[in-house]
């Protein structure tokens, strides 16, 4: 599917902070354009796609929206037989940082949440002003729920680095739990695996974008807490400050 792009994001955490970049158009489909290379984020794995706009001399087109699934498609709103062969991209900065730090407070509270009370992370949704994860087996008080937004609060005003590298799985197994980190959800053909790292805290396989210090996130609050079936709760949070 994608091998065709370059994905810039995904190398370290600092490649999560290109903003700009040159790149060509290597197809153009009806709504689409396919890039060599691309910073923008494509929908996945609870987060939402980037938007922002791919510019050139006399011209510019919107990416409303990017998909993975037959290669990264940029979807346009102005015709891509419009688009010529080079082209300067520009990812709409405010939504992306939004959608790092509500990504990366999301493995703050996934492993408070499995550190006091052994539930996993069973799905996620993030947006840029509120996001939720949803746990099993547990169910929370709103006691429970007090503790893990403490517990969080407590661990992002320590302002731990976050580091992202590419590890082979069978190291990456020896030295965590792979229960906490979801590892065992994986498919066993996958062997090399992105690694979002958080200071003395965290270990966790992802490909999404992610802030280079919990400094950058301010505090969490949990706004909702709803029963999802027997053994699953859903939490919803926003970011303050
Ligand atoms: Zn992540």
């Amino acid at each position: 599917m994608a091998e065709n792009t370059e994905l810039l994001y995904m190398k370290d955490v600092e490649s999560n902070y290109i903003r700009e970049f040159d790149a060509s158009v290597i197809e153009r489909g009806f709504d689409y354009v396919v890039l060599d290379r691309t910073a923008f984020y494509p929908l996945g794995g609870g987060q939402p796609s980037d938007t922002g706009l791919l510019e050139w001399q006399g011209g510019r087109a919107e990416v409303k929206e990017v998909t993975k699934k037959e290669g990264i498609r940029h979807h346009l709103v102005q015709n891509p037989d419009l688009v010529p062969d080079k082209v300067h991209c520009v990812i709409n900065w405010e939504r992306r940082l939004a959608h790092m730090k509500m990504h990366t407070a999301q493995h703050v509270i996934s492993g408070v949440v499995y550190d006091l009370y052994k539930a996993r992370t069973v799905g996620n949704q993030l947006y840029h002003d509120r996001s939720r994860i949803d746990f099993a087996p547990v169910k929370f008080t709103d006691e429970m729920v007090a503790e893990v937004e403490r517990k969080c609060n407590d661990i992002l005003v320590g302002g731990a680095k976050v580091e992202i590298c590419t590890t082979a799985r069978e190291e990456l197994e020896k030295n965590i739990d792979a229960q906490r980190a979801n590892l065992d959800l994986l498919p066993k053909s996958v062997k090399d695996l992105r690694i979002v790292t958080i200071e003395k805290f965290d270990v966790c396989p992802c490909a999404g974008t992610h802030v280079r210090s919990l400094s950058e996130i301010g505090k969490m609050k949990i706004v909702k807490r709803e029963n999802k079936g027997k053994d699953r709760e859903r939490i919803t949070y926003e970011l303050v400050g």
